[in-house]
C-alpha cells in the first residue's frame, strides 16, 4: 500500500509535542510492514536540519494558488529510514513558514490552508496516486475538501482519505474569504452538513471539513473516540461526529520503544536499565542511581524522598491550577517535585505562577522547575522519578503516561481519554493485579486528587511489593507501534473497500 501522511510535524525534523513522534512512529512501522510511506511537511525555518541528510530538490518550480495569484514553491526530498519525506518550501511573500515558530502566528489558518493547497497540487502534478492520504488535525484537514472538490474532479486518483484527530479542541476557524483564496468557493461550504462552524454560523471550521470529507476518522485512543461524541469533550463538534460515528474509530498511539524510548539504550541516562534482563529490584536501584546523578546536576538534595514529576505543555488543558496545588501538597508531604513544561506566549500568567512557586520553595532543595522544552532532561526525569502527575482536564492519548510507565515511573492520572485506556489503578479489583500499573482519580475534586497522591506516596514509601508489581506491569506492557499500525492497516483497507468510486463532488 502507498500511504502519504500530510502533516505539520514529523520527528526528528520538526516536533512541538506528541504529534511529531506519533507520525514518525506510525510511518516507521507502516514502512516496516512493507508499505511505501511518504510524509509531506512544510519546510520551516525552524526545522532541525541537522537531522536531515542528503536533502535534494525534487521539484524546482511548483506553482500554487493564493487568491488570484500563483506563487512559486520548491519541493525538497530526503529519506528518514525507509520513509520518503517531502519538504515544501513556499516562496510566498508572507514568509508563511519562516516565522521562527511552527504554530502561534496570527495567520496560522492562512499559512496551513496554503500549505494544504500546495501539498495537494504537488501530489496531482507529480501523479502521486496513493492508496491512502492520511491527514492530521485541523492543520491538514483542508486537504480532504481540496482533494474531493478540486483534484478528484480533475481526475486525480487515490484510494481513500483518513483523518486522525489528535486533539479536537483546536479546529481552525476560518473566514469564507480565506477559504475562497485557496480555490474553493467558501460560501458553498458554509452549510451545516459541510464546514459551517458550529459556534459562529458566519465562518467555516477546517477540522469539520476534514471530518465531513474524509472517508475514515480515527482518534488516538478508544475512550477519546467515545468522549468526543459528547458535549463535554466534543468542543461543539460532537453532533457532527455522532452523526458520522460509522466512520469513527479509536486507535491507541504507540511509542517508539526501540530507539527513542528505550531505557536500556537511552543515551541521555547515566545509568540505563531494563526489566527484561534484571529483577525489578535492580530496576529500582538503577532508577535511584539516575536520580542521584540528576540531583547533582539540578542541585537538589533529598534523593531518598519520593520524586514526583510533571512533563507537559503548560496550557489550560493540562490543568496548571491543579499542578500548582499539587506542588504545594507534595512540598508539605516532604516529597520532591520537578516540573518541566513549556508555556506558550499566550499564557503569561501561567509562567508567572510557576516562577513564583519555584522561588517560594527553592531553598528547600526539594523542587526544580524548568519552563522550557528540554528533551534530554525529559528522558532523565522519566528514568529517575518515582511517579508522574498528569491531571489533564481531557487527554486524547497521554503519551507521558505510557512513557513513564515504560521507564518504571508510576503514573498518577485523571482517568480521562487515553489515560483511562492506559492506566489501571492499583486498587481496581475488577482487573487482575498483574495488569494494574498506576493510580487514577475519576474526578478533578481536590480532595480525591490528594487522596490518590497520598495512596501513591504510601505505596512508594511503604509497600515495596505493590510498587514492584505496578512497576513491572508498566514496564512489560507492549506499547510499541506494531499493534496500532496493524489496526490502521485494517481501517485503511475498510475505508478503501467502502469508499464510493471517485466521482465528482459539489
Ligand atoms: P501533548 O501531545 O498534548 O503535548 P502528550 O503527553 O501526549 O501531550 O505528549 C507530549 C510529548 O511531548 C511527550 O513525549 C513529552 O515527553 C513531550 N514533552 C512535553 N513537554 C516537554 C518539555 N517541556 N520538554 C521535553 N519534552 C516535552
Amino acid at each position: 500500500m502507498h500511504i502519504i501522511h500530510i502533516s505539520s510535524e514529523f520527528s526528528p525534523i520538526v516536533r512541538v509535542g506528541g504529534l511529531g513522534d506519533v507520525i514518525h512512529g506510525l510511518a516507521q512501522e507502516q514502512a516496516a510492514m512493507g508499505n511505501f510511506v511518504s510524509v509531506v511537511l512544510p519546510k520551516y525555518d525552524v526545522s532541525k536540519f541537522s537531522a536531515i541528510k542528503d536533502l535534494q530538490i525534487d521539484t524546482l518550480d511548483l506553482w500554487s494558488f493564493d487568491g488570484h495569484t500563483s506563487y512559486h514553491n520548491t519541493i525538497w526530498s530526503t529519506c528518514i529510514g525507509k520513509i520518503k519525506v517531502y519538504l515544501i518550501e513556499m516562496h510566498h511573500p508572507q514568509y508563511y513558514f519562516n516565522r521562527g515558530c511552527v504554530y502561534g502566528s496570527r495567520d496560522d489558518v492562512e499559512r496551513f490552508l496554503y500549505f494544504c493547497r500546495t501539498a495537494s497540487e504537488f501530489l496531482h502534478i507529480k501523479k502521486i496516486h496513493a492508496d491512502i492520504i492520511h491527514i492530521h488535525d485541523w492543520l491538514t484537514s483542508p486537504v480532504a475538501p481540496i482533494m474531493k472538490c478540486i483534484y478528484q474532479n480533475l481526475g486525480f486518483q487515490y484510494g481513500a482519505i483518513a483523518l486522525t484527530i489528535h486533539n479536537i479542541k483546536y479546529q481552525g476557524q476560518c473566514s469564507i474569504h480565506n477559504f475562497t483564496r485557496i480555490g474553493l468557493k467558501g460560501e458553498d461550504f458554509r452549510v451545516e452538513d459541510r464546514m459551517q462552524d458550529p459556534v459562529d454560523p458566519n465562518i467555516l471550521n477546517l477540522l469539520k471539513g476534514g471530518i465531513t470529507y474524509s472517508d475514515i476518522i480515527t482518534t488516538v485512543s478508544p475512550t477519546y473516540a467515545k468522549e468526543i461524541m459528547k458535549p463535554e469533550f466534543g468542543f461543539h463538534l460532537h453532533h457532527t461526529l455522532f452523526h458520522l460515528q460509522h466512520k469513527v474509530k479509536g486507535i491507541l498511539n504507540g511509542i517508539d520503544t526501540e530507539t527513542t524510548w528505550n531505557p536500556e539504550h537511552d543515551a541521555h541516562l547515566s545509568c540505563p536499565f531494563s526489566i527484561a534482563v534484571r529483577s525489578t529490584k535492580t530496576v529500582l536501584e538503577k532508577k535511584r542511581e539516575n536520580r542521584v546523578a540528576l540531583y547533582k546536576q539540578l542541585n537538589l538534595q533529598n534523593s531518598c524522598a519520593p520524586l514526583i514529576i510533571c512533563i507537559s505543555r503548560l496550557v489550560p488543558q493540562k490543568n496548571p491550577h491543579l499542578i500548582e496545588k499539587t506542588i504545594h501538597y507534595t512540598m508539605q508531604q516532604n516529597c520532591c517535585f520537578i516540573l518541566l513544561g513549556k508555556v506558550p506566549h499566550a499564557y503569561p500568567e501561567i509562567h508567572k505562577t510557576f516562577t513564583k512557586i519555584f522561588q517560594q520553595y527553592k531553598s528547600t532543595g526539594n523542587i526544580y522547575i524548568k519552563l522550557d522544552y528540554d528533551e534530554a532532561l525529559s528522558h532523565q526525569l522519566f528514568a529517575s522519578a518515582s511517579a508522574i502527575f498528569i491531571p489533564s482536564i481531557f487527554e486524547p492519548c497521554g503519551l507521558t503516561a505510557m512513557i513513564s510507565a515504560h521507564y518504571g515511573t508510576l503514573p498518577i492520572v485523571h482517568g480521562t481519554g487515553g489515560l483511562q485506556d492506559t492506566v489501571i489503578d492499583a486498587d481496581n479489583t475488577s482487573v487482575p493485579e498483574p495488569q494494574r500499573n498506576g493510580f487514577c482519580f475519576s474526578s478533578l475534586d481536590e480532595e480525591e486528587v490528594q487522596k490518590t497522591i497520598q495512596r501513591a506516596i504510601c505505596c512508594i514509601k511503604q509497600n515495596p511489593r505493590l510498587r514492584l508489581s505496578l512497576l513491572k506491569s508498566g514496564m512489560q506492557r507492549k506499547i510499541d507501534w506494531q499493534g496500532p499500525a496493524k489496526q490502521y492497516q485494517n481501517v485503511y483497507e475498510q475505508a478503501i473497500a467502502s469508499k464510493s468510486p471517485n466521482k465528482k463532488v459539489i
